[in-house]
């Protein structure tokens, strides 16, 4: 059982979540204008070519799509709103985002919450969606014949702890140890933006990311919140 602790000071590289956008949305968007116009004014592409720069444009589409999802669908960029973060109306809001992909990749999520409905963190709760989204994203995603993802919410005085937990694939320790890497992924699809855009709100809420995992056995992030922020 592998195990790190992050004090998730980990990354600077992107100031802004929003300064990013230009680059990782503009960039297939050329690409996209590019493939299209040689379409429409070449007249003697082969068939192969014209599947090809197709098959290009599609990709990229698919790039935007999943940037967009992993960055800012449902973390506004500016202004950063302070406000109550509920931590059951989050964990709430992630799941019901979530339950269709979970659904249709056959994997259950179980929560246990032991949080209050009065029981509250400070930062933006739109943000504090996109995290959980993306985390739970990346574990339904790990579960690749199916499974169980353990939602656990706990909180003292001090301090909130989620901690989501999946049986998919796990991770051996390079991987663990890169994971937030602005574009690191293992996955042929990805954008390799969704932890880093985790790692970067739970640092700005002062709080921690802890890691187990096991390839093979699976994986727990616990996301280790302070409550007293003002
Ligand atoms: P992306 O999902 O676009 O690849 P992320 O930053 O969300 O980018 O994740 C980076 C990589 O970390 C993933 O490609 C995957 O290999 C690995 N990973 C993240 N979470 C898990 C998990 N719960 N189980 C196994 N691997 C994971
Ligand atoms: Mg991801």
């Amino acid at each position: 059982n592998r195990m790190k602790l992050f004090q998730s000071a980990k990354l600077d590289v992107i100031s802004h979540l929003a300064a990013g956008v230009n680059h990782e949305i503009k960039n297939p968007l050329t690409s996209i204008r590019g493939m299209l116009q040689i379409l429409k004014e070449d007249e003697n592409l082969s068939k192969e070519k014209k599947e090809l720069f197709y098959n290009i444009a599609l990709d990229e589409v698919d790039k935007v799509d999943q940037v967009i999802t992993d960055y800012l669908t449902f973390a506004r960029p500016y202004p950063d709103s302070i406000e109550k973060i509920y931590i059951n109306e989050v964990i709430s809001k992630s799941f019901q985002i979530i339950k269709p992909y979970s659904t249709q990749m056959n994997v259950e999520i179980i929560r246990k919450v032991e949080t209050s409905e009065s029981s509250y963190v400070l930062g933006d709760p739109s943000k504090f969606v996109q995290v959980l989204v993306n985390i739970l994203k990346n574990s339904i995603e790990a579960s690749t014949l199916g499974g169980t993802i353990r939602i656990n919410a706990a909180m003292n005085d001090k301090r909130c702890y989620i901690s989501i937990m999946d049986d998919g694939v796990g991770m051996n320790e390079e991987v663990v140890r890169r994971l937030g890497e602005p574009y690191f992924t293992m996955d042929g699809n990805g954008t390799g933006l969704g932890m880093m855009v985790v790692f970067r709100i739970i640092e700005s809420m002062k709080g921690d990311i802890q890691i187990n995992s096991t390839p093979g056995n699976g994986t727990e992030i616990i996301l280790t919140i302070p409550t007293n922020i003002e």
